[in-house]
Parts: C-alpha cells; structure tokens; sequence
C-alpha cells in the first residue's frame, strides 16, 4: 500500500487590471485562508502580484477564483501564473506597495456611495452618521484625488490627513470593509465642510449643510465643491432662480444638469425606460439624458427649447445629505462651476474668486482635488448605452484593442477637447478637458498630460495632432519635439469608431460633423471616406459652399443660410430676416472670398436650415440650432426631399433640389415640424444613397458612423434603418463620443498604423 502525499508547491500570480483601491488585497488575502495557503500579496506598478505555498490543488482552485470571486470594482483583464520550488512560507501577509520601472497598473475612476457606507451615513450613533466623506475600498474618490502610483496615501490629496486610531486600525485590518481604503477617514480625523458667504465662514459641519438647504429653498445660488470640481446648484423648479444661473453665466441656452433625490423623484418629470434607470444608477453616476414629460415643474429655463432633460443621480455622500431630512427639492440644477467656457473649478481659493459673481454661497471642504473631471453624460440608444461626453466615472479606464501598440501621445482636437496615451493593448482617453479657447483650459490639457504619462508610465515616442495649424493642440504637439503625425480630422473620427468596434479592416466611413480641416485647407465635414486605420481616401463629400464670415458664420446660422441659397438659388427672397444692410456685407464677403473659406459641413447645413425655417438664427452654443431643428421634427413623417448626385471624383452631393423643395413647402406654409423631419429624412437617404454608390466601387459592405451630427438620435434612427434596409453592416459609437471628445482615440490608432508604415 502507498500513500501519496501531496508535495507543497509555490506559485507566483501576477493579476492585471482595475485591481488597486478596489479591496483587491483583502480579498486575496480572506481566499488565502480559505484555501489554507500562505505566503504574501503585494501592489506593484504592474498589478497586483502574490506568491502562495500549499498544495497544487488548492493553489489551483485559489487561482481560479481569483476571477470568480474578484471584489464587485474589480477588472481583471489577465491572471498569470508560475510554479517555483517553495520556500516554506509561515503565514499569509500583506506587503508594502513596491514600484518597479515601467510597469502600469490602471487606475479606478471616481466611485459613487455603496450601499454599506450609505446606511452608515445614516445610521445614527454610527462614528460616521453624517460625515460628509465617508467611503470604503467599495466607493468613493479615487481618480481625482491620485497624484501618482502605486495607489498608497500618501500619493493621493488624502496624504494631509493623518488618520486617527480609529480609522487606523480599520485600514490596517484585512476583516475590515476599509483595509487600505486610502481615502478612509472620520470625523475626527478627516477633511470638513463649511459655508462661506461674503468671504466669511458661516456654518461649518451640519449646519452647512442645513444652511445650504435653506439658501437653495430661497431661490438662491450656491458653489458646492464635489469630487471631480465645483457645481452651481440652484432650485431646478424656481424660474426666477434658475434665470438668474444662465444670465449670470453668460446668457448662453446651453442645458443645465439636473440632480433629485431618487429615480422616483425623476420619473414625476422625465420618462425612464429600463436602460435608462442602469445608466441613472450605475456606480459611475453620469448625467443621462431622458425625455421630459410636458408640463412638468421644473424650469424650461434649465433646458431651453429641448425635449430632452440631463439628470443624474447623488453620488457623493454631501448629495446625499443636501437631498435629506426636510429639504426635499423636486431636482436641483448642478451645472458646472465655471464662467462660461472656461474649466470647471476645483480649488477653493479659485472658486471663491472666479465663482463670486455667479455663487451667493460656497460650500467648500478641504479634500483637494487633484484632477479636475467633469461629470460624463450619456443616454441610451437602441438599448445600449451612447456616451456623449466621457469623463467622472469613466475616466481613466482605458479602451482595450486587441493588438499592441507603440506609445503616443494624439493630442485631441480643439473642442470638447480630450487627448490620448497608447501603451500596450490600451488606449487611456482621457477625461473631458474642454474647448481650449483660454489659457486655463490649455493648462489643465498640459497638466493632464504630465499626469497621465506618469500615472501609466507611457513614454511617447511620437504626438499625433489634428491638421488645423491653428488649434492649440497642434502648436503643444510641435513644441512636444517628438516625431510628429498629422491625422485629418474626419479620419480620426471614423478611426474612432473603428477602434471602439474592434475593426481593422477597410470601411466605408461616414463623418458628418461641424468643423475639420481638410487636405485642401477648406473646412471639411460632409465627408465620406474609404479608409482603414493607416489610410484614406475621400470618395464623396457635400458640395462646398462659402462659410462667410468663418468663425462669425458657425455663431450666425443666416449667414449658412443665405450662403447656401446664393450659391444654388437663383433668387434668395428669403433673407428679408436678415437686416439689409448685414446681407450687403454677406454677399460682398461670398462674392469676394474675403474671410470665407469653402465648406463642407453638413453641421452648417444644419444651421442654414434651421435658420431658413425659422427655428434657430443664433448658437449661442456649439450645435443649438441643429439640436432646435431635431426637437421639432415630427416622428410621423416618412418623406423626404430629393437630392442630385454628381458622379465625378470624389462625387459631389448637391443640395438646391432639397432647398427647392424645402422653399416650396415653406410656401405652401406646411409646418416646420414637416419639413424638419423631412430634412433628417432626406439627410438618411443620401447616406444611404452615397454608400451604396461607394459599395459598387470598392465591394465594401461595412459602414462607419462618426462625428458630432450623429449625436441627433432622429438622424441617426432613420440612417441606420435604410442602411440596414440596404444590406450594410453598420457599426456606431457606444463607449466614445462620436463629437470630438473621439477625436484623439482615432488619431492615435491612425498615427500607430501611419508609424508601423
Ligand atoms: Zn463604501
Ligand atoms: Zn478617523
Ligand atoms: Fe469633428
């Protein structure tokens, strides 16, 4: 008889992905009593690394575990793992982070409030009943408040705050729900809040928070610091309140942002469908857009001429405590605190000064944050999610490619600006940095920049960077002195949309937005392109008309319009909207091509049709009168107008038909919401049309959707039906804007090919 004695092993496990701040350790650490294992775990710069010791069974079953069982934030992207001779282990430990060279981990993004903290923050005579800063390894800051990595205290904002024994030993116990929670904290030891107005201190703790409450019931405004930055909060139902907010934030319609309570609080003004209230609730909180209900209370001043309302849900425990006891707002306006266009506040002093004129109170505390982020907006289209603007919560987990890629930096676009680091199979995109128009939003992109190159360790050996030689991104890209690689601007949005849809492959792309610079100088952006990554080829473009004015004509939508009916009217009687005088100044600008470069841009289609129908003759934001014109358009309607296409090469779309034909019903005085929807549907058809002139030439079946006109889920519905009609695959974007927020992925994936040669 023999008995065989299992051998004790070794095994060394490297496990990559969102491992650290997530309870990652703790759990290691409870699966290794489980299994009866000892040895150690450790955070490294390049994941989370253990070495066990105990037989090869165990070993075996703890290691697959590891991906079953991982904590609820955790990713775990890849689990490697090596047998060694043992070393006889005596216990299992948890070791001090180590760095080592270039390695990466990724980061989390900022967490809203788990349920377990939230019942402590309400539990009366718990240590943390109202404590404004509770979290645990479950939620809470992470992203913004990192200054470096490995993810350890005192590399995050959190490192002034010394913990008091209380909190020290919950960190420093594994059994504990806040075992190396960095931000962990306490009223005794912890950051505070407190109200400023006039510049003096008027309420600290609780009663900041009651006179919070109070000053908003009154109609008045108020700077509440958050987690990414400074909101301005006001009464989203008191008229008066919320005027008040746009005229001191310069007058623009731009939608403010709503926050209530809980998804019942929202169903009494929005409508919600199942998608939608997982968006609302999801850890990452972002602001989702819902169909508002007629005649609900809240202010149309917060979303001027919109059917369309931006909520979200609290996500940090001073939400929370704003939302209670007797203060019980249908939804408060939490829009951005800053002055409009420039970035959203995040430094006490800062916010005091710039915010003044717009803040009658500032309820501020003394966490620092260190990255600013702005909250992410989204909605749900065809039961998927469609993001619109990426950043709190999103931000920086990076896009995963199923191939590797060389280190670059891509430096974004000039609007909704984010830039991009490739490093092995990520691209980190970062968070939304906003329109570098001014010196403080350019700082906060060059800021960005360092720091994320830290954090994941990427050295660049090449910048992409758009066309346009004046977009401030582009001047950073050529003061970088790196090997530099100019993407066009449409290419990379499709590139966009490609990597996204994990597509390599030659497509036929789509890109319809307001702006991009073409090879030829003029202002592309009715572009149909035949392009992989490396490559492409322009096959069809709207026809070019004068953009009179430049940057004046993209604020003045009449002046699209008058330029498109001059160019292919023969009369244009319809400009008796503009005063005379201007329309003298327009046409000597068109006829002479003073300041007037040639577009293409179905964006400014957009605006010249809006503008002709009456709908929209000012942008005080970048795309209201094309969002105007899709709020109107009648879902009923099938028909459209016709188009002419010109054969040549590329093959030109010509529009007089459709404006022919739009000025003939406007004549017949059929409602504009008629002649909207018949506008988007002819815009569909022509996609459709185009494509399939495009398909019998190259044989490509695969088409690519990109660019900030998608945005209109009216278009993009009517598209993608006579697309799929047609026999096309069609791919769109889900988890990158298709406005220029995706600018950056594309030219870096576009600038990787383009490097491979
Ligand atoms: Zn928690
Ligand atoms: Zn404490
Ligand atoms: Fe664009």
């Amino acid at each position: 008889m023999t008995i065989r004695i299992e051998e004790v092993k070794r095994a060394k496990v490297l496990v990559r992905g969102i491992v650290q701040g997530v309870g990652f350790r703790p759990f290691i650490h409870r699966l290794a009593q489980v299994y009866g294992l000892k040895g150690w775990v450790l955070n490294s710069t390049e994941g989370v690394v253990i070495e066990v010791e105990g037989e090869e069974g165990r070993i075996k079953g703890f290691i697959s575990d590891i991906s079953y069982k991982a904590p609820p934030l955790a990713r775990i992207e890849r689990v490697e793992s090596n047998f060694l001779p043992p070393v006889g282990y005596q216990s299992f430990l948890i070791q001090e982070s180590k760095e080592n060279g270039d390695g990466f981990v990724l980061i989390s993004p900022d967490i809203c409030i788990c349920e377990d903290c939230l019942s402590e923050l309400f539990t009366p005579g718990d240590r943390r009943f109202n404590y404004p800063f509770i979290n645990c390894t479950n939620c809470g800051p992470r992203f913004t408040i990192i200054k470096d990595i490995p993810y350890d205290r005192h590399k995050t904002t959190m490192e002034v705050f010394k913990m008091c024994p209380s909190c020290e030993e919950e960190y420093h116990n594994p059994a504990d729900r806040r075992f190396h929670a960095q931000p962990n904290a306490c009223p005794v030891c912890g950051p505070e809040i407190w109200l400023v107005r006039d510049g003096e201190i008027i309420a600290r703790k609780e009663d900041a928070i009651r006179l919070t409450q109070r000053f908003l019931s009154q109609g008045e405004i108020v700077a509440i610091k958050g987690i990414g930055g400074f909101h301005l909060a006001c009464d989203a139902t008191n008229d008066t309140a919320v005027k008040r907010l746009r005229e001191r934030k310069r007058r623009s319609n731009k939608p403010f942002a709503v926050m209530s309570a809980d998804i019942s609080k929202v169903k009494e003004y929005c409508y919600i469908v199942e998608g939608e209230e997982q968006l609302l609730l999801s850890p990452q909180r972002p602001i989702v857009l819902l169909r508002r209900k007629p005649d609900s209370p809240i202010s149309k001043e917060v979303a001027p001429n919109n059917n369309y309302l931006g909520v979200m849900l609290p996500y940090s425990p001073i939400h929370y405590l704003l939302f209670n006891q007797d203060f019980k707002p249908l939804a408060l306006v939490m829009t951005s605190g800053n002055m409009s266009e420039e970035p959203i506040c995040i430094d006490n002093d800062d916010a005091l000064e710039k915010l003044s004129p717009l803040a009658d109170a500032f309820l501020l505390h003394n966490r620092d944050i260190y990255i600013r982020c702005d909250d992410s907006v989204t909605r749900l289209f065809e039961g998927k999610e469609f993001i619109i603007r990426r950043s709190r919560g999103y931000a920086p987990l990076p896009i995963r490619l199923d191939f590797e890629l060389e280190p670059i930096l891509a430096c974004g676009a000039h609007l909704k600006n984010t830039f991009c680091l490739t490093k092995g199979n990520y691209a980190f995109l970062s968070h939304h940095i906003g329109d570098l128009e001014n010196e403080e939003t350019l700082n906060s992109f060059e800021k960005g920049i360092e720091h994320f190159k830290r954090i994941f360790r990427v050295n660049p050996k090449a910048v992409a960077c758009d066309l346009h030689p004046d977009y401030l991104s582009t001047r950073y890209a050529l003061e970088t002195g790196l090997k530099l690689i100019y993407v066009q601007h449409h290419h990379s949005h499709i590139a966009s949309c490609m990597a996204e849809n994990g597509i390599k492959e030659k497509v036929i792309g789509v890109a319809f937005d307001g702006t991009g610079y073409g090879l030829d100088g003029e202002v592309w952006g009715g572009e149909f392109l035949v392009c992989d990554f490396a490559h492409f080829e322009r096959y069809a473009h709207l026809a070019y008309v004068p953009l009179p004015g430049g940057e004046v004509a993209i604020k003045k939508p009449y002046r699209m319009t008058l330029s498109y009916l001059y160019n292919f009217m023969s009369d244009y009687p319809y400009m008796n909207l503009i005063p005379h005088k201007e329309v003298e100044v327009i046409i000597k600008q068109i006829e002479r091509r003073i300041n007037s470069p040639l577009t293409s841009s179905v964006g400014r289609l957009f605006d010249a049709v809006s503008s002709l129908l009456g709908v929209c003759h000012f942008n005080t934001f970048e795309g209201e009168a094309a969002i105007s014109l899709e709020m109107i358009a009648d879902e009923g309607v099938e028909e459209d107008y016709p188009w002419r296409i010109v054969e040549s090469s590329p093959i030109i779309i010509d529009p007089s038909p459709l404006f022919r034909a739009m000025i003939q019903d406007i004549k017949r005085d059929i409602e504009v919401s008629i002649i909207s929807a018949k506008f988007h549907n002819s815009v569909a058809q022509m996609i459709k049309e185009v494509c399939s002139l495009i398909r019998k030439v190259t044989g490509l079946n695969r088409v690519v959707l990109s660019g900030g006109v998608f945005q209109n889920v009216f278009l993009l519905k009517r598209a993608l039906e006579k697309l799929r009609k047609g026999g096309f695959e069609v791919f769109i974007h889900h988890l990158v804007p298709c406005n220029d927020g995706g600018i950056s992925l594309g030219q870096a994936l576009v600038a990787n090919f383009k490097l491979k040669g």
